[in-house]
């Protein structure tokens, strides 16, 4: 199985993408491909069309286009549930210690990094972001 693992700009800025993709390493999944790239407002309506219209989206996009990320495909048994673990929950207060978000994201927008959320979504934003 696969799964698409986004490092989010306050990753890259915070000097935290060697640990986060140690981590993943560490973990025992494989890193199939990576590139790293600035997302335009156009993708991320897309790639986040769940919160498109929620009233915090427009910070959502000023900070996901505010310096690069580095999108990855991950590959392992289960790797998509596997990674969502490792990130932990979405807001920073429910992410528990261990988990990357938890050990390290103090906001609710600022969690660091995107994993998909369902084998098949994984699928559907591998095409989006390695068209493959
Ligand atoms: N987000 C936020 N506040 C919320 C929900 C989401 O700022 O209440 C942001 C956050 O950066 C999150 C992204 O929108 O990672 C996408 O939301 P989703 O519900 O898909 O969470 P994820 O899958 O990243 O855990
Ligand atoms: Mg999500």
């Amino acid at each position: 199985m696969r799964t698409y693992i986004m490092l989010k700009p306050d990753a890259l800025k915070r000097r935290l993408a060697g640990e986060i993709i140690s981590r993943i390493e560490k973990k025992g999944y494989e890193i199939t491909d990576m590139k790293m790239f600035t997302l335009t407002e156009d993708i991320l309506k897309e790639h986040y069309a769940h919160i498109a219209n929620l009233p915090f989206f427009p910070d959502i996009v000023k900070f996901m286009t505010s310096g690069p990320v580095i999108g990855m495909i991950v590959e392992g048994p289960d790797v998509v549930q596997g990674m969502r673990n490792l990130m932990g929950a979405t807001k920073c207060l429910e992410a528990t210690a261990g988990t990357i978000r938890g050990d390290f994201a103090f906001t609710n927008g600022e969690n660091l990094i995107h994993g998909s959320d369902s084998p098949e979504n994984a699928e559907i934003e591998i095409a989006r972001f390695f068209g493959k």
